[in-house]
């Protein structure tokens, strides 16, 4: 994206994936057709993931976290590329997702989720990064993204998760937008909306004004 070089100083593009979208729910047919999932697998095009108890969505709150990062990125000169413009509509599926980073020349992928666990008492957040790794990419800068956002957000006073991962992160070999990347890219699961304590930061705008500006010292940290 030549055209950008010009006006963000630091000439680094951030790809955020808000994970979902508002529309899969009533498009079964679309979002469930199967694409490439990496490591020769297949998966379908998207899903449309979980909610807390008092039914605030995950798509929702991807949405809201995605605009809240982006708003602190691009003030910070950061150019932000979102893998979808809306929580209305359907998909993108995970594949498309991943090329948008992959022609984004992203410098850092990060793809924004909440999980749903009903294990009694599981809370607490948990990065993903893709293991083993497909190419370069996904080895130590992967890694090092993941390490910079998990340190922020745990100096930022959120708790890892206790029932996925070890110290807040996660090594996969099954999530499509991780397996499929060429630029280092995470997946940051906030909480459990599931949890009530995880809920109610997720389902407040204070708590996701704190989630974004941590994973935004994460961004930060990693790209400096
Ligand atoms: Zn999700």
């Amino acid at each position: 994206m030549p055209s950008s070089a010009a006006v963000v100083p630091a000439g680094k593009v951030v790809v955020l994936d808000p994970g979902h979208n508002g529309g899969n729910a009533t498009n079964a047919a679309l979002i469930n057709r199967p694409v490439p999932a990496g490591r020769g697998r297949t998966k379908p095009c998207n899903t449309t993931g979980t909610a807390t108890a008092a039914g605030y969505p995950e798509h929702a709150f991807a949405w809201d976290l995605a605009q809240r990062v982006r708003d602190l990125l691009a003030a910070r000169g950061v150019r932000v590329v979102l893998t979808r413009q809306d929580n209305k509509s359907v998909g993108p599926c995970v594949d498309r997702r991943a090329s948008i980073g992959n022609e984004s020349a992203a410098a850092a992928v990060v793809s924004l989720h909440a999980d749903g666990s009903a294990s009694a008492g599981a809370h607490g957040f948990h990065i993903a990064y893709s293991a083993p790794a497909l190419n370069a990419a996904q080895g130590e800068p992967a890694l090092r993204l993941a390490r910079t956002v998990r340190d922020k957000m745990v100096a930022a006073g959120f708790a890892t998760s206790t029932y996925i991962g070890s110290r807040g992160l996660s090594a996969r070999d099954d999530l499509a937008g991780l397996n499929l990347s060429q630029r280092p890219a995470v997946l940051v699961e906030c909480g459990n909306m599931r949890n009530a304590d995880d809920a109610a930061a997720l389902s407040s705008a204070a708590g996701r004004q704190r989630y974004a500006a941590a994973i935004t010292d994460g961004v930060l940290g990693f790209l400096g």
